[in-house]
């Protein structure tokens, strides 16, 4: 029997790169996308991996909970992937309510679907590492206290433990991954890595001549979006749902990350390097390192892309996209 799978979110990074491998497992692969006046779903992502034409798009939102019984209803999912939120820390602070909206009661509008239309489904919640937020301990893991300093991670703990409590209630097979940055060519370009790739990029094609940056001292733990849905993905394989942490056990600060950017195309970062405090966040993240100790064990999931390897991969696929044609 054909697996199904039902994944929100589908129009991001972390929704094509999961669409990728759960297609190249055999599954049916359902993807649901909102609407928007200006354009039609916005398919882009899925096309630069050439599998647009093979995930089937289901139109709602994670506001509408009627909508999603009914697409619950229709496709029957054998697992469901909730990917979806308003992802971006900064926007935040600009937009807390509909983050809050969004991005935690959006978990629970998918957790009522599920166990309503489709109990039987495994389900996986997108948990993050910014609930660790100002940091309890020096290396963080499933045990490490949280303590959200934006409403993004505000609204992804409740999204948390709204996972956990639905396990614990009515025995859901559900999990929460709590996966620490990860990236890609896919990666939305207002996050810091994709925004200094796509800059180095066109400062190397002259179509640019500086990168304003906020705090280039903040650290993170990044890895690969293509390893990371894997983890997805083989934690809805295990017997038993649980929590988990994804993460590649190295911290780099956003300066080291741009400067390998900077390296590989041969260009001096401190030329073209602009700090400008217009980035600088009302409560920041100082520092994040995750322990994916558990998940090794568990399951032996192990990151395989460098952060170097990450960050050229990104700075050749921008110059690709940026390169005039002919
Ligand atoms: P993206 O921002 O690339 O994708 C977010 C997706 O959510 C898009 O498909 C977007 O659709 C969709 N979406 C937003 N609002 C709604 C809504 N109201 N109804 C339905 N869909 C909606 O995020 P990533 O792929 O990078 O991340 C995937 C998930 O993992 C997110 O939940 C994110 O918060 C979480 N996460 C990500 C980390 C990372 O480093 N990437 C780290 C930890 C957690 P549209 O295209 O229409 O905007
Ligand atoms: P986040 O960890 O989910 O907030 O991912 P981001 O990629 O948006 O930010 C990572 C870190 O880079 C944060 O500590 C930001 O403050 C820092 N940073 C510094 N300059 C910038 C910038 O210009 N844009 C973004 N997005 N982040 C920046």
């Amino acid at each position: 029997m054909t697996k199904k799978a039902l994944v929100t979110g589908i129009t991001g990074q972390d929704g094509a790169y999961l669409a990728q491998l759960l297609l190249a497992q055999g599954y049916e692969v359902h993807g649901l996308a909102r609407r928007s006046s200006t354009s039609d779903v916005n398919l882009s992502r899925l096309q630069w991996l050439g599998i647009a034409d093979q995930v089937k798009i289901v139109d709602g939102n994670l506001l509408d909970l009627s909508g999603l019984i009914r697409t619950m209803r229709d496709v029957e999912p054998d697992e469901v992937y909730n990917l979806a939120a308003q992802s971006f820390v900064r926007s935040s602070w600009q937009q807390p309510i509909l983050t809050g909206q969004v991005t935690g009661i959006g978990v629970a509008n998918m957790l009522e679907a599920v166990r309503l239309i489709r109990p039987e489904a495994r389900f996986y919640q997108a948990s993050s590492s910014e609930m660790y937020g100002l940091v309890q301990e020096p290396v963080q893991s499933e045990t490490t206290p949280f303590y959200p300093r934006s409403p993004y991670a505000v609204a992804k703990l409740y999204g948390h433990w709204l996972t956990v409590n639905y396990r614990e209630s009515f025995g859901l097979h559900a999990s929460s991954g709590i996966l620490f940055n990860h990236e890609s060519p896919l990666r939305g370009i207002e996050f810091v890595t994709r925004k200094v790739t796509d800059a180095v990029a066109r400062i190397k094609l002259g179509l640019q001549n500086e990168l304003r940056l906020g705090n280039i001292d903040a650290k993170r733990d990044w890895g690969h979006s293509k390893d990371y849905v894997r983890a997805m993905w083989l934690m809805l394989q295990q017997e038993t749902p649980d929590d988990y942490v994804v993460a590649t056990g190295r911290t780099s600060t956003v300066r080291e990350m741009c400067q390998i950017a900077f390296d590989h195309v041969g260009l001096e970062m401190d030329k073209y390097l602009v700090i400008d405090p217009a980035f600088f966040r009302p409560a920041e993240v100082d520092i994040l390192l995750g322990d994916p100790g558990k998940a090794k064990a568990a399951f032996g999931w192990e990151p395989t892309i460098t952060l170097e390897a990450m960050i050229r991969e990104m700075v050749d696929a921008d110059l690709a996209r940026l390169k005039p044609r002919g």
